[in-house]
């Protein structure tokens, strides 16, 4: 959607003066929905950070997330707790800057004090200890003469910016600017190379953020010097083959590497920014097509184990893809407004990031696979260039990166769900239960979301201005809700349109409900070789396993309890595959609401279950540690004529994906219901 066609096919009247942010009084200064100077203004405007506060089943999640690993790694994990950021003499990469991504916003959200006092005195560490040059502490004093990857200092500048959004301390933009200051110089000295090359476009977001705080004009040039200096994707893409998957234990690459890859789908939407080359809004459609139509994944991801690997429901997807991954469509549908990318945030945020987590938030996978029926030190693993640790739950499998990163997920949803539209409205973006507190025409409103979407199908909002104002509520209707439906206060239910935004322009006064329903119904997909997924809304199900948790590793520093290592072992059979029918699914498949849990994405939390006909298939087996590839040769699944099992049919159950820690995704089709 083009800015301006939004603006003329949505708005009635003049738009009013530049609309301003409330929320807490010590935020930074937003800017208005409109370009400024020389940078043009995202189609949609995100609130700043603690505008929007998670409430019901999200609000448990953030809880889990800060009585576990994100409120806890500061305090044991040497990589954060002594960052040379922080004054130790640990790492002094990237870190504790990624811990700090997830953690401010978190802190924030939930108005946990003891966080906040921690990461205030982390942060005033960092800004004290800036050198007079600009450069950061952990900035090695001879970088002058040795080359020295900017990649750690992009991150660390959009971390402060985020910092300095939630906070409104001035100290932190002057100290942001300064560093991009002494950036713009070191770049001459310095081009970008290694993960500063692959990542440039993660700079243009402190620098957006300082350019529209300070309308400075260097700083649009320094976008440009790291756009220039950077990789450009689109040729990319158009020289090298990045559709062939990794082989196995194959070789390493900086372009097919999943993180990369995951962070750059947002690159085109930051450059299109600087000067709207039509050619990048595109792009940023496309590269996201070739990697799902090379690399998809149903659960919303593309494979990366860690480099790009095909569509086999065996490989991993790296836990730093995936939020790398969401915080991109966040911004994708922020710059072009595009539904797609908010449906997809929801796919991504519900499936692919609680399954990679343990439902206490206290271990995490590095790679998470769809067909995952065991997760154990597999010295015959079959990843592309990852180790035998890869899908164990624990502090840091394989490699520390997503222990340090995996935080933002969550809390950088939360910032997203909501945003100002161009005509002094709101709009949202993905659906999940929260309170938004914003100034909306002068008038401080406050929106209330009222749901235990996605696990059911019906969402209440509440709008309370503080006094009578008039502005419109854009509500996004995902592009699978047929027959969605939407009711004013007691009124009749009206029709909504799936894949489009729904506009609710009216003089809004005390408090005013909104009743929607996006009706579930569930679906049948077909995937690598043939094989059949389902889903319902923006839940992928797959089948329940009984697991057995095993406790390794426990002599390894840092692995003390709660914080330990796991492995997973099914102790039910996991080998079935599904009778279905594409064209009625429904008939073949029943959904049971249950109560969301206390921990809404475990096994026995799952607030919905699906019971669907299934088949045990005997040769179907673990093989090198994982399930066997769902080929057989010279016959296919589907044969009727040739049935791979003889064996009853019988009633499965199935769970949203991110419930599980062990699953079957995709199965075999046994044929039809
Ligand atoms: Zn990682």
């Amino acid at each position: 959607m083009h800015r301006r066609a939004f603006l003329t096919g949505v708005t009635a009247g003049v738009v009013a003066g530049a609309a301003t942010l409330e929320g807490s009084t010590q935020q930074a200064a937003p800017p208005t929905a409109r370009d400024v100077g020389g940078l043009t203004a995202p189609m949609f405007r995100p609130l700043p950070v603690g505008a929007i506060t998670p409430s019901g089943w999200l609000r448990r999640q953030l809880q889990i997330q800060a009585d576990g690993l994100t409120g806890h790694l500061d305090e044991f994990w040497p990589d954060v707790a002594r960052s040379q950021w922080f004054g130790g003499t640990a790492e002094g990469w990237e870190r504790a800057p990624y811990w700090l991504d997830g953690a401010i916003p978190l802190a924030w959200q939930l108005g946990h004090t003891g966080m906040q006092q921690r990461i205030t005195r982390y942060v005033d560490h960092i800004v004290t200890h800036q050198r007079a040059d600009g450069w950061y502490g952990p900035y090695p004093i001879d970088a002058v003469a040795k080359r020295y990857d900017m990649w750690a200092i992009l991150l660390a500048n959009k971390v402060l910016a985020q910092y300095h959004e939630a906070t409104g301390d001035a100290r932190v933009l002057d100290a942001v600017v300064k560093s991009l200051r002494a950036m713009a110089t070191g770049l001459d000295r310095t081009p970008l190379y290694d993960w500063g090359r692959f990542r440039w476009f993660e700079g243009l977001i402190p620098a957006f953020h300082a350019y529209e705080h300070t309308h400075e004009p260097w700083l649009l040039d320094l976008a440009r010097k790291l756009r220039t200096q950077g990789v450009d994707y689109a040729r990319l893409f158009a020289q090298e083959d990045m559709a062939i998957p990794t082989p196995r234990r194959g070789l390493w690459t900086w372009t097919k590497h999943v993180v990369n890859l995951a962070m750059a789908t947002k690159a085109s939407a930051l450059s299109w920014r600087l000067d709207q080359r039509p050619r990048e809004r595109a792009f940023a459609v496309e590269m996201i097509a070739f990697l799902d139509r090379h690399h998809g994944q149903v659960n919303g991801m593309f494979s990366g184990d860690e480099c790009l690997s095909g569509r086999n429901p065996l490989q991993g997807t790296e836990l730093c893809a995936v939020v790398e991954f969401m915080y991109s469509l966040e911004h994708l549908f922020s710059v072009f407004g595009d539904l797609s990318f908010a449906d997809r945030l929801e796919r991504v945020a519900f499936n692919a990031l609680p399954a990679a987590i343990s439902p206490d938030g206290w271990s995490h996978q590095y790679d998470q696979q769809a067909n995952q029926v065991q997760c154990t030190i597999n010295p015959e693993h079959g990843w592309s260039t990852n180790g035998p640790e890869s899908n164990l739950f624990g502090l840091e499998p394989n490699y520390g990166c997503c222990t340090a990163n995996m935080h933002q997920g969550w809390p950088k949803l939360v910032s997203h769900l909501w945003m100002r539209s161009p005509d002094d409205g709101l709009v949202s973006a993905a659906w999940a239960p929260c309170q938004v507190r914003a100034t909306v025409r002068d008038v401080p409103v406050t929106l209330t979301v009222e749901t235990d979407y996605p696990f059911r199908e019906v969402l209440r909002i509440v709008v309370e201005p503080t006094r009578p104002v008039r502005f419109p509520l854009h509500l996004r209707v995902p592009a699978w809700a047929t027959h969605a439906t939407i009711r004013v206060g007691e009124g009749v239910a009206s029709p909504m349109t799936p894949g489009a935004l729904h506009r609710v322009e009216r003089e809004w006064t005390g408090k005013q409900t909104l009743t929607l329903r996006f009706p579930m119904r569930g679906v049948v997909s077909s995937r690598h070789h043939d094989a059949v997924s389902v889903e319902r809304g923006p839940l992928v199900y797959v089948l329940r396993i009984g697991e057995q948790w095993t406790r390794v590793n426990a002599d390894k520093p840092h692995r003390e309890l709660p914080h330990g290592d796991f492995e997973v072992r099914p102790t039910t059979p996991w080998n079935y595959g599904l009778v279905v029918d594409d064209a009625a699914a429904e008939r073949a498949l029943r959904f049971e609401e249950r109560p969301v849990g206390e921990q809404p994405f475990s096994p026995e939390g799952a607030g919905v279950i699906a019971t669907a006909r299934g088949q045990r298939i005997p040769d179907w087996k673990i093989q090198r540690g994982w399930a066997g590839e769902l080929s057989v040769p010279e016959r296919t699944w589907s044969d009727p004529a040739r049935p791979i099992s003889t064996e009853p049919l019988e009633d499965v159950t199935l769970l949203p994906y991110g419930c599980t820690n062990i699953r079957i995704t995709e199965f075999p089709r046994l044929g039809r219901a």
